[in-house]
Formats: C-alpha cells, structure tokens, sequence
C-alpha cells in the first residue's frame, strides 16, 4: 500500500500531490516532542502550523473528547449542545481586553469556513444597512486567509489565486502597514475589510499601531467591518488573548481556528450585535461546525490559555525566542547567503533569510531538510522566512535545544552548494 523508509519518509502514497510527494510519517506526540514512524525524537517548532498550542499527547484534553463521544457526538445546529453554548458564551464575553463585547459566534471547522462567515456577514451587513451596491471588500498584500474560493479571492497571491481565476468580484487589494494608501482606497462602497495582525504565512510583518488606528478610525467613518483574521494569531498566539489587544485594533469581527480545539477541527467568528441583528433565519449555517465534541475539548483549552498567567508565560518565552533568533541573525549577518530581520510576536516568530533570488527555494529548502534531520521541526512563511510557532507551553531550555538545531542548520545550508 506504501512503504515507509528508514528515514521515516514515505514517497509515493493515495495523497494528492498538491502536498508534493515526500512526507515525513509521524506517529505519536508528547509536549513539544513529535516522534516518527521509526521512533525518532524531533522537537515541534511548527505545532501543526500553530495548532497544537498546549503540545501533544494531552490526556485532559483526550478524555474529555472521549466522555463526550460516548454521549453525543453530534446534533446539527437544528440543536444546541451544553459545550456548544458555553463556548459560545464564554467567546462572546472574550472582548474585555478589546474593551469590547460580541453578540454572537458562529461555529465553523476550519480558517477559511470562518473567514467566509465573516465576508459573508459584512456582505450581508452592507446590503441591508447601507443599501445596494455597497459590496466592495478589501484585504492586504501578503495576506493569506484561505482556500475556498471566498477567502481564496482575498488572499492576494498569484500563485494561490491564478490556477483559480476569476474569483469572487469586488475586491481590492491595499499595502499592508500602509494608512496612507488605505485613506485612498477606503470609502462607503465598501462592505468590509479582512486583515491579519501578525501575517502568519505572508511573512510575518506585523501591524504598526499607526495602521491599526487608521484601520479603526476609516472603518468607524465609512460604516465598514473591520474583521480581524487571528485564525493563527488569536487565543494567545503573541502573548496576549488576540493580537488585536496590543496592536490596539478594535475589530467588529473576529475570527479564529488553529489552536481552539487542541488539534481538533473548530473555527469560530464572533460576531457584534449590530450584525447579529439584521441576521435571519437561513442567512447561514453548517452541519459539523460546533458539535459537541469539539467544543468540549475547546472549553478546556479556553480555560487554560485564558489564564493571565500563561499568557504571561507565552510572552517570556516570545522574548527567549526572540533572543535566541537575534543571536543566529548575528553570526550570519554578512554574506551571499545571510540571515535578516526576526519578526513577529511572542511565540509566532520569523528569521529572515536572504540569498541570491534563484538559490532562495532551494536555501529554505536545505535550512528545513537540515533542521529535521537534526531532530527538529520548523515551518516556512513566505518564500524566505522560517517560521517558528512552537506549542505554547514550550520551556526556554527546549527553545534553545531547538535554537541549536537550527543555528546548525542554517550554518550548514549557507555553507552547502546551491
Ligand atoms: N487565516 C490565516 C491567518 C491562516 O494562517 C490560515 C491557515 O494557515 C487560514 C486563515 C486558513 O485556515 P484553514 O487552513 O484552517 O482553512
């Protein structure tokens, strides 16, 4: 059926090459370490791309998933499940730290199933309240929100977007960290904005406080819902509940996913009263969104990550990451191959590397082949940008293990011929 190699890698399989065709067979999980088909030990510096925020192998989060299997798995949303609606309670009343309260959460089971409920709100939201024709939205360069074709079409890449053209109409694209450019484009035939506080697979900027109070101010004049896009960033990401919080942005909807189940698929959009009071019965729906599984695991992980006191671990260590990146930047700071800035926040961080524009891919490449030959496990963002968004509940002396790791690896890629 298929063979696994003595590198733990399988190399021909039934998955859609979309992923490419080399995959590394992983079998079990404990805290921040992974282990392979073989039994080798890898540190996780990616978490499932910043999902598994508390680490794997969680028997709390394990067990109440199975009690509650055992009594209802799922109901639809013709019902209402007691772990469906407190989770949705405990979101909506989430804002204190935006100084803001949500009406309502629509339940979803991935990124884009949230960011379409939310395009879809504004949409909804302008033709009611402001009248037809109002339907514009407007996203950001480097900004990923999606797969389906509704977060596809503001998702400004070429390479996601042209196999797919034409996309959704109406829809513009301004720079991002640009209040300039946004006083330009903005005005009342627009129905909504999305936007990323940290850009999670765009490359890792992130939003000045002058963007986010411009982003604030035109959405307030022009009647425009601000969604904010925390799918990656929200839920303690970069050290505070959402990034919004210190970026100082006042979202009117936000979404979020990766970490919100512990690794099970949920999504979720919070949503003001001013939408949830033009909606009616039909406007929208899901089958799975939200069942009762998902959200009981989902209470758990939000009454641990919404402790003060792990937030406040997850921006110590954002720092010892953070240093620990600054160091590698330094010892190879010149060069035809050489590292550049460390972006991002608290534990969704970002090293630059810059090498002559046709070895790039092939640089990243070696850097990621490296590193998990050596045992550990990191992510890209961008064409240039190793990402690092361990589990959150990672300690300093396994980020620096894994900082080793990938200072080594980095060395040894600069030094490989490309
Ligand atoms: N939005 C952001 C910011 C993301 O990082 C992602 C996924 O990486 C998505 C949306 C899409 O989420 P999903 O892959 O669960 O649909």
């Amino acid at each position: 059926m298929f063979e696994i190699d003595k590198e733990a890698m399988v190399h021909a399989c039934a998955m859609p090459r979309q992923y490419g065709s080399d995959f590394l067979v992983l079998r079990e999980g404990k805290g921040v370490y992974l282990y392979d088909a073989n039994g080798k030990k890898y540190i996780d510096f990616g978490s499932g791309i910043a999902v598994n925020a508390l680490g794997h192998g969680r028997k709390d989060l394990a067990k109440i998933a199975y009690t509650q299997m055992r009594k209802i798995v799922h109901t639809s949303n013709l019902y209402a499940t007691a772990p469906a609606l407190e989770l949705a309670a405990r979101l909506a009343g989430s804002g204190a730290g935006l100084g803001q309260g949500f009406a309502a959460v629509h339940f979803g089971n991935s990124g884009a199933e949230a960011n379409e409920a939310a395009l879809k709100y504004a949409r909804l939201y302008a033709k009611r309240v402001k009248g037809e024709g109002n339907f514009k939205l407007l996203s950001f360069e480097h900004a990923f929100h999606g797969r389906t074709m509704g977060a596809l079409s503001v998702t400004p890449s070429a390479a996601y977007q042209e196999p797919y053209a034409p996309l959704l109409g109406g829809i513009q694209t301004s720079a991002f960290n640009d209040a300039e450019a946004l006083e330009r484009t903005l005005d009342r035939t627009f129905a909504g904005l999305i936007v990323e506080v940290v850009q999670g697979e765009g490359g890792l900027m992130a939003m000045s406080a002058e963007f986010a109070a411009a982003l604030n101010r035109l959405c307030a004049l022009h009647d425009i819902i601000l969604i904010a896009d925390e799918v990656q960033t929200g839920l303690g990401r970069t050290g505070t509940l959402f990034a919004s919080e210190a970026a100082g942005l006042k979202p009117d909807v936000i979404t979020l996913a990766k970490p919100l189940a512990g690794g099970l698929p949920l999504s979720a959009a919070l949503i003001p009263e001013k939408i949830n009071a033009i909606l009616k019965t039909g406007d929208h729906g899901t089958t799975f969104g939200g069942g009762p599984v998902t959200t009981a695991v989902a209470g758990r992980v939000w009454d641990i990550v919404s402790k003060p006191g792990f937030l406040a671990w997850v921006r110590e260590k954002g720092e010892v990451l953070a240093e620990e990146l600054a160091k590698i930047a330094q010892t190879h700071a010149a060069g035809a191959c050489r590292t550049g800035e460390v972006r991002g926040k608290g534990l969704l961080r970002g090293l630059e590397i810059i090498a002559p524009e046709d070895k790039t891919a092939d640089v990243m490449k070696t850097i990621l082949t490296r590193a998990r030959e050596k045992g550990l496990l990191v992510l890209r963002s961008g064409k240039n940008i190793v990402r690092i968004a361990p589990p959150l509940i990672i300690t300093s002396k396994e980020i620096q293990a894994g900082c080793a790791i990938l200072a080594a690896a980095i060395r040894e890629s600069f030094s490989a011929p490309h």
